[in-house]
């Protein structure tokens, strides 16, 4: 995936699990008019049934299209990305969404085109649209072999090699957050069990969190939610540990020592000089990181043997996803 021929302003929308988030890009990369509504939410949570929740989301996605383009002016751009959560195909189906339930199977591209005509639409894995953008503008600017690793939902991976962001054979690459790192653990959305997202998402940080607050860990954070620990969620946690909390501290170091393990998995097959992190862990990221690195150190294969291989902060914020989305939409892929 590459973002050569570029055309001018485009449009890069990112389908979050909570908001849908679209920018206005320059063709200098910069980001002219943002915009956002919230992720419509289905009414089936059979990921293997697909509903109108495809439509739906689409609706989602032309509502901001719409705005972004009314702010281009009188030359409103044609070029749309949209990043997906899922396994994204060569040809931009969606063809299985765990964290977008009942939308499998949409042809997100098609149906934005039906709604507004003379547009050209690329669908692609957000988090590939965020290790794009990343490259280009952020943590991984020239950045030969690197990992973009983003935190919300679930965990989307985007993998540059030899200086692109690697697709795969079908454009299912980087799936990594459904790496299953304990076959007995809790159930995934996507079927199975004890999938890394599962414990090192932000999803993940909300049931590490009410783990700790069952096992009583957490009792300031539990009375200023109410005193019940299941009304306790990730946000929380990052609220709390940036007002030093001892216990939700502790939650952080667990997160960060699931995040590390499947990162030192990830390193025995990318081999990268750098990983980004980035993602809705919001101010709380910085406090992550450190518990992160010091378990990755150890988890590493051959870490005294290897060159050391950074792990940092994502530059670009949760903009990341939206970025790629508009860069990816430059690349010229008519016939
Ligand atoms: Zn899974």
């Amino acid at each position: 995936m590459s973002d050569a021929g570029r055309v001018g302003a485009t449009i890069g929308v990112d389908i979050g699990g909570t908001q849908v988030h679209g920018v206005l890009l320059g063709g200098d990369g910069a980001v002219l008019a943002e915009a956002r509504v919230p992720t419509p939410q289905p009414e089936t949570d059979d990921v293997a049934v697909p509903d109108a929740a495809g439509h739906d989301v689409a609706e989602a996605v032309l509502a901001v299209v719409r705005e972004l383009r009314a702010a281009g002016g009188a030359q409103p751009p044609r070029r749309v990305g949209i990043g997906a959560p899922g396994m994204v195909d060569r040809e931009g189906i969606l063809r299985f969404a765990p964290n977008l339930p009942g939308a499998s199977g949409a042809d997100l591209g098609g149906l934005v085109s039906e709604g507004i005509g003379d547009l050209l639409v690329d669908v692609e894995n957000d988090a590939n649209c965020a290790a794009l953008a990343e490259r280009r503008f952020g943590s991984l600017r020239d950045v030969e072999h690197g990992m973009m690793v983003t935190l919300g939902t679930g965990i989307g991976v985007g993998l540059v090699v030899g200086g692109r962001v690697e697709i795969g054979a079908s454009g299912f690459a980087g799936e990594a957050g459904h790496m299953i790192v304990d076959p007995a653990g809790p159930p995934c959305p996507c079927g199975r069990r004890g999938c890394w997202e599962r414990y090192a998402s932000g999803g993940g940080l909300g049931r590490l969190a009410r783990e700790a607050a069952y096992a009583g860990r957490l009792a300031h954070v539990v009375a200023t939610v109410g005193g019940d620990p299941e009304n306790v969620h990730g946000e929380d946690i990052s609220t709390a540990a940036l007002g030093g909390d001892e216990g939700a501290l502790g939650v952080l170091d667990e997160l960060g020592w699931w995040l590390a393990l499947g990162l030192a998995n990830l390193v025995t097959v990318v081999d990268p000089e750098r990983i980004a992190i980035g993602g809705g862990l919001g101010e709380a990221g910085h406090l992550l990181l450190e518990p992160t690195r010091r378990a990755f150190g150890a988890l590493i294969e051959g870490g005294p043997f290897r060159p050391p291989i950074e792990v940092v902060g994502a530059a670009l914020g949760e903009r990341a996803g939206a970025i790629g989305a508009g860069l990816m939409a430059r690349a010229d892929r008519s016939p």
